[in-house]
């Protein structure tokens, strides 16, 4: 097995640069999700490493060895696509042995790998069937065991269950995580979906217009987001934002919103007061804010609910500042109508704070 680095990696397309600068160790046995907005470059990086697009330039290892100029068939991954490419004429079983064909690997280990892989899936009794008499969770898992019978270095997947139903997403999401903690292969995972990426990876990687913005574990994204466009993609539904003034009376410091007045907690106050009298982002996840049905007190905001979601689990509601929308998330036990005035508090525990200009995070 092997790790994989991108050194200073930069991919051009015409006058796109789809991959700016990257510098990125994916390590030995790591799950890594690369994960961002459409057009960000995540499958152009996987494509980069897979030998289907040429790195403008920089370096790519795969393991100690640099594979800027080894051939796709050389360089010992396999691919899972979304669209899973099977070859309709084959039956499952050949659809899986097909790259071992190729390789003339004995017909007994052939064998043995594709029996192995379709146990490991649960796909035994199909092997006998054509992809057109398959379901397209079943499509995806043969994809999946002609990936696995290669014993590859390294797994490459992009977007591989983006044409399954949400119910058969969820499923299959914990089928690949066990997958992984079974084979333990170096798995390079692309998705624009922020929970699969908390959910399936070690670590993942945030990009944006093929600029790496942080890449840590799922907990580190959450509770540390480097700066507004990770702390407003992972999470969902996603962190608030408000623009808030600096003020400070004796040692205390305080956010403030024409709606409301947040004091920040001691451990940012340092950070904070440096911008004392200055405009800066106040960040709140949704599921950190208290909603009360009653008259606002003095230390929470006066604030009106906009529209009321149940869902269930949860609620989650709409409610405005002044003329601002936000967003936050409550016990499904409490009843809230639209248009009523609630109080509001923020767990200033869990706030974060970002430079206006830069959008960095100030801690
Ligand atoms: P999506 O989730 O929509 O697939 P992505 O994050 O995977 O998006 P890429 O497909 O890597 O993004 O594309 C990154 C950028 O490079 C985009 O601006 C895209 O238009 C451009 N691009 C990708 N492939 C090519 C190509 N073959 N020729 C020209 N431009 C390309």
């Amino acid at each position: 097995m092997a790790g994989v680095v991108f050194d200073h990696v930069t991919k051009q397309f015409g006058n796109v640069t789809a991959v700016n600068d990257l510098t990125l160790e994916v390590r030995d046995r790591e799950f890594l999700v690369l994960v961002g907005p459409s057009g960000c470059g995540k499958s152009t990086a996987l494509r980069l490493i897979a030998g289907l697009e040429d790195v403008t330039s920089g370096d790519l290892y795969i393991g100690d060895r640099r594979v800027n100029d080894v051939p796709p068939k050389d360089r010992d991954i396999a691919m899972v696509f979304q669209s899973y490419a099977l070859y309709p004429h084959m039956s499952v079983y050949d659809n899986m042995a097909f790259g071992l064909k190729l390789r003339k690997t004995p017909k007994a280990e052939i064998d043995r790998r594709v029996k192995e892989a379709a146990r490991m899936l649960g796909i035994q009794h199909l092997l006998d069937r054509k992809p057109k008499a398959l379901s397209g969770g079943q499509r995806q898992r043969v994809a999946l065991g002609r990936a696995i019978v290669r014993e590859p270095q390294v797994f490459l997947m992009d977007e591989p269950l983006s044409n399954l139903d949400a119910k058969l997403r969820v499923q299959t999401r914990a089928e690949i995580s066990k997958l992984h903690q079974r084979v333990q292969t170096t798995t390079i995972y692309v998705t624009h979906d922020q929970t699969e990426a908390m959910t399936m990876g070690d670590r993942i990687a945030v990009l944006r217009d093929g600029v790496l913005q942080q890449i840590d574990t799922p907990e580190v994204l959450y509770d540390r987001p480097a700066n507004m466009f990770v702390a407003g993609f992972i999470g969902s539904p996603a962190m608030n934002f408000f623009d808030v003034r600096v003020s400070m009376e004796g040692d205390r410091v305080f956010l403030n919103h024409d709606a409301f007045t947040v004091e920040v907690p001691a451990r940012m106050k340092d950070a904070v007061g440096r911008y004392n009298n200055r405009e800066i982002v106040l960040g709140i996840r949704p599921e950190n804010i208290e909603v009360y049905p009653e008259a606002p007190s003095e230390d929470t905001a006066n604030i009106k609910v906009d529209v009321v979601e149940p869902l269930g689990n949860e609620t989650i509601l709409h409610l405005l500042a002044g003329d601002e929308l936000f967003v936050a998330r409550v016990h499904p036990d409490m009843h809230f109508q639209p248009g009523q005035t609630v109080a509001v508090k923020f767990d200033t525990n869990k706030i974060h704070v970002f430079d206006k200009e830069t959008e960095q995070s100030l801690l």
